[in-house]
């Protein structure tokens, strides 16, 4: 622990999770749960490719800042990353580009419509809301593509995730650049607002090849747990993203991360998460874990039905949300409430 410059583990027991046999009982309970709700979801279809995953799989990696990861499941499945690439595209602009470019470019708002909404954009002369939705995500590869190729993307991407298999899936990209006629109506519309000021096909490869990035639940747990550490590797000590960066990620990861189901989620699970339609969620315990997990039948809003499920169980037995606190644990007010108002 000398090399760990500034970034001890913190000990504070508020940020403490149960002992790891403890948490795995709880976890193996919760994947229980969670299974259940996979008939009432199904894989996404829309990317043809998507289509012909096993909706039947579940699995999650979840990874302390103190203490042993705890992997059940399916955790080291491969799949496509699709918009969980959101965070790492935004990281990289935000770090590289800057904020002032990245935020005149997208907005930092919730949108309350579908992932690849394009309503709101045309109707209103805005930006597009937030850089976690695909209009956004556009918006911010078209700063990306100026500065960066996509080898320089996976190269960031393997060393923020430990994960040097990670590769781009060919057939889910070629699958996705077939059927993409919204994603390139949405870009197209953002070259007519001068939003895209560059080659828009050249975006629109980079964007869906971002997407079509094979990870695993154990790889954006990896991700998950730089978040939580303030962008520092707890190991070693080493750096990969600016604590503003990491900050702003985490706050859009909470308020759009999870698309029009952003704030239930807030309110069911209170974890800043980033779901992808491959089945993938990156959740981030801010000062306690990185948590990814891999579950592809989706529900109406595009997020793992059972990923959800399985998070909202570990969140409420681990204490997880990210406003709790194990001083402050009051779950019934009601009667000091009357009794103030008689006053
Ligand atoms: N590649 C997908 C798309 O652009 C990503 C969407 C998602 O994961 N919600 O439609």
């Amino acid at each position: 622990m000398t090399k760990n410059k500034g970034h001890e583990p913190i000990i504070d027991r508020r940020y403490q999770l149960e002992e790891t046999q403890r948490a795995t009982e709880i976890i193996h309970k919760a994947m229980g749960v969670a299974q259940n709700e996979i008939v009432n979801g199904a894989v996404a279809t829309y990317i043809p490719e998507l289509g012909k995953v096993n909706p039947n799989q579940l699995g999650l990696c979840l990874y302390p800042l103190n203490g042993d990861k705890i992997c059940i499941g399916d955790y080291n499945v491969r799949f496509t990353m699709q918009s969980v690439s959101k965070v790492l595209m935004l990281i990289v602009a935000l770090e590289i580009c800057g904020l002032d470019a990245v935020f005149g470019k997208v907005g930092m708002e919730p949108s309350g419509e579908a992932f690849d909404s394009l309503v709101e954009l045309d109707v209103n002369d805005t930006k597009p809301y937030n850089p976690l939705i695909n209009s956004g995500a556009l918006a911010v590869c078209g700063l990306l593509v100026k500065e960066v190729s996509f080898l320089d993307m996976l190269r960031y991407a393997r060393n923020v995730c430990v994960d040097f298999d990670i590769e781009l899936n060919e057939d889910v990209y070629d699958s996705e650049m077939k059927t993409c006629a919204r994603n390139r109506s949405i870009a197209y519309l953002l070259q007519s607002k001068n939003i895209i000021t560059t080659d828009v096909e050249d975006v629109l490869r980079f964007y869906t090849k971002m997407c079509s990035m094979n990870v695993t639940a154990e790889s954006l747990a990896n991700l998950g747990k730089k978040l939580a550490n303030d962008g520092v590797c707890n190991i070693d000590g080493k750096r990969y993203m600016s604590s503003r960066t990491a900050r702003i990620v985490k706050t859009l990861m909470l308020t759009c991360g999870m698309y029009d189901g952003s704030g239930a989620f807030a309110i069911k699970v209170g974890i800043p998460t980033k779901s992808g339609v491959g089945g993938g969620l990156l959740s981030v315990s801010d000062k306690r874990a990185g948590i990814g997990v891999f579950g592809p039948a989706l529900d109406a809003q595009g997020n793992s039905i059972a990923g959800c499920r399985l998070l909202r169980e570990i969140s409420n037995e681990l204490h997880l949300n990210l406003f709790y606190d194990p001083e402050w644990n009051k779950e019934d007010a009601g009667d000091i409430v009357m009794q103030e108002m008689e006053k």
